[in-house]
């Protein structure tokens, strides 16, 4: 166990903890951890009350707050959970320019395609390059939407969906490509036009279903995290709860 921060705020002390994952007796190891900080603090005059007003005269309850632990009082509490919910009507009531953002969503995602056929001419199938694909949508739409609200969101992870069955398209017609350049007067254009005729020909439709597949669920463990984190804040929801 190692405390690798300690940050002293006005009235709470924040410390990071880091240790090998905990079984079910974790609050008895971490409290022989603690109880000697707490011991000090204690002998130095310091109380316990409330981490925003500072009261110890009113009873103190620890809250998760986005998954954060909070000692608050009552009053305080109900302040942070009025002010939550302000913000999120606030954030709902923002609404994005869908057009503007849509555009913005499908130039981001060119940058991603790149990466995804340049990676792809190196000989891999790289779920990073979907992620980024979806992250460079999602960042395009809120700069030329305004605002990544849920529609923003579900908007940019479809335009996600259609790049990533295009930059599979182009990196297979630029293999093709390389293949008939030497023997007949083609471009990348002929190639990418005749790309499926060229597959069926050559047997090679599985191979091309299956990077498209292997593609696909690459990304989506690569972009779950990301995309779900992005649709809680883009509805400005929040989880508060009471620990015993
Ligand atoms: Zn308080």
């Amino acid at each position: 166990m190692l405390i690798t921060e300690a940050t002293a705020y006005d009235k709470y002390l924040l410390l990071q903890i880091k240790g090998p994952a905990l079984s079910k007796n974790a609050p008895d190891i971490l409290n022989t951890f603690i109880n000697p900080v707490i011991d000090y603090l204690i002998s130095n005059q310091y109380t316990s009350g409330c981490e925003y007003c500072g009261t110890f005269a009113e009873p103190v309850d620890c809250y998760e707050i986005n998954d954060r632990p909070h000692n608050l009082c009552q009053k305080c509490k109900d302040e942070v959970l009025d002010s939550l919910r302000q913000n999120q009507q606030s954030v709902i009531a923002r609404k994005s320019n869908l057009v503007a953002g849509l555009v913005g969503a499908f130039l981001g995602s060119l940058l991603g395609c790149i990466l995804w056929v340049l990676i792809y001419k190196l000989g891999y199938i790289a779920g990073i390059a979907g992620a980024v694909i979806g992250i460079c949508a999602m960042k395009g739409y809120e700069l030329l939407g305004g605002r990544l609200d849920k529609k923003g969101v579900i908007g940019s992870v479809i335009i996600m969906i259609v790049m990533i069955y295009f930059a599979n398209n182009v990196s297979w017609s630029w293999e093709i490509y390389d293949v008939f350049k030497a023997d007949y007067d083609i471009t990348f254009f002929d190639a990418y036009v005749s790309m499926k005729d060229v597959l069926i020909e050559s047997d090679l439709m599985g191979s091309y279903y299956g990077d498209l597949i292997i593609g696909y669920l690459l990304t989506a463990v690569a972009s779950f995290r990301n995309i779900m984190n992005a649709f809680k804040v883009s509805t400005g929801s929040f989880t508060m709860k009471k620990n015993k």
